[in-house]
């Protein structure tokens, strides 16, 4: 029988491999047929400490017994609580820049991004109601950037096959170009030009665009954006959804700059992976605009699971993970093993431009028919399958972003397999 399963960003007539998971421990997942897959990319980049670790399994057996859900309007729980509290200790902080101090949950990185969007011009309609500046709507993004799926993170994102369908219903924003090596100065000066006119806000994925193509920039960049902006009084929004959780070798990529936005989207390994949850921290300013006896004023959203208690415990979890272990030693013991596989695989002429950002590595393989619709990124893909490997190519860019827990035997597994799709496809 044919499944009914309709799968996200899966052309079904193509009719490729689709494996069937049972279970799932660290970095491997278990497959119907008997089978194992090495997860080289943590599903999405999302289970930082591997799959099904085991505090975190345990607070989510544990917190679905006690308290599963409670409308969030208005009421609370402790793990939401904890986690709110948890965020705002680790969040980034600066000498002379305001703090983090506030934390809206949601579920997903796509709605923490809608959020801090709706926080963004909340804050500026709302001070035009008291006559404190005129009202901003327009957001400025970076060139090549993805913030996710819905409308208004659509609407911010590189625009191309993937949403054309939906250009109707994306609205307008200011593009500024990506600080590429020796280009860097033109992306500040067209942020700083574009400052000028008063948006509401910019919006970057700090030190690396992820769906983009893996794009690094350097942390001087995201330094000066944010003093650019700061200048302007425009928002700095920071969609540390990819980059955070230790990915790029510090909780947060802006620890690295020294920057602290004004507001912060993070998701993904919040929970570890585990569960869903997302959330968006903000900075008393933002909140205060919000805050009054005025109803119209309140912060107009939602959603039926808004810090669901499961999700939430599962984040308590991983917080004491990253409280109580040397989670950063085992990202910078893992970011060595890549770098120097990754050197040597550099010396292949099948590829090009080797970057790593703590444990995200990118390689591009350099073929003819590179485009985001020719059918080289599956094909990877399948060659990647056929050997144990879960591997899913961004058009010609290959990359991997492992769970933190991967061994040296699955990092050279992946490595010889890299080697042999240069052979094959170069
Ligand atoms: N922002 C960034 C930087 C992302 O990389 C992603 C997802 O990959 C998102 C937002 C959207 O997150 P989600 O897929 O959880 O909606």
């Amino acid at each position: 029988m044919t499944s009914p399963v309709w799968h996200p960003f899966t052309q079904h007539g193509l009719n490729e491999p689709i494996p069937h998971v049972v279970r799932a421990q660290g970095a491997l997942l278990h497959l119907a047929d008997g089978g194992t897959l090495i997860d080289a990319i943590s599903s999405w980049w999302v289970t930082t400490h591997g799959h099904c670790h085991p505090r975190i399994a345990a607070a989510i057996a544990a917190q679905a017994e006690q308290l599963d859900q409670l409308i969030f309007a208005g009421y609370t729980h402790d793990p939401a609580e904890t986690v709110a509290r948890g965020l705002i200790d680790l969040a980034p902080r600066g000498e002379g820049q305001p703090e983090l101090r506030h934390v809206f949950y949601s579920d997903s990185g796509s709605t923490a991004v809608e959020v801090a969007l709706k926080m963004a011009l909340g804050y500026w309609h709302n001070l035009a109601l008291d006559g404190l500046a005129k009202a901003r709507s327009r957001i400025l993004v970076l060139e090549h950037s993805y913030h996710g799926d819905t409308i208004g993170a659509m609407s911010i994102g590189e625009r191309g096959v993937y949403n054309a369908a939906w250009q109707p219903l994306l609205f307008d924003v200011g593009t500024v170009p990506f600080p590429t090596p020796v280009h860097e100065q033109a992306c500040l000066d067209a942020l700083d030009a574009a400052c000028a006119d008063k948006p509401a806000a910019f919006i970057v994925e700090p030190l690396i665009l992820g769906a983009g193509g893996m794009l690094i920039y350097p942390a001087w960049v995201l330094r000066e954006m944010a003093a650019i902006c700061r200048r302007h009084g425009v928002l700095f929004i920071a969609d540390e959804v990819m980059t955070g959780w230790g990915r790029t070798g510090t909780l947060f990529a802006c620890e690295q700059a020294g920057v602290v936005p004004d507001i912060m989207a993070v998701a993904k390994g919040i929970t570890g992976g585990a569960i869903p949850l997302a959330a968006t921290l903000a900075t008393a300013p933002i909140f205060d605009a919000h805050r009054s006896t005025d109803r119209a004023r309140l912060f107009y959203h939602s959603s039926s699971y808004t810090a669901n208690a499961i999700a939430c415990a599962a984040a308590v979890a991983n917080l004491a993970i990253w409280r109580e272990e040397d989670v950063l030693g085992r990202t910078a013991a893992l970011a060595q093993g890549i770098a120097t596989r990754l050197e040597r695989l550099a010396g292949h002429p099948a590829f090009a431009n080797p970057r790593q950002l703590g444990t995200i590595a990118a390689i591009d393989l350099v073929a003819a028919d590179a485009g985001y619709l020719s059918d080289l990124a599956p094909r990877l893909r399948a060659f990647f399958l056929e050997r144990g490997i879960l591997i899913r190519p961004l058009g010609n860019t290959i990359y991997l972003m492992p769970p933190y827990c991967l061994d040296d035997d699955q990092l050279d597994h992946i490595f010889l397999a890299l080697a042999a799709a240069g052979d094959h496809f170069g």
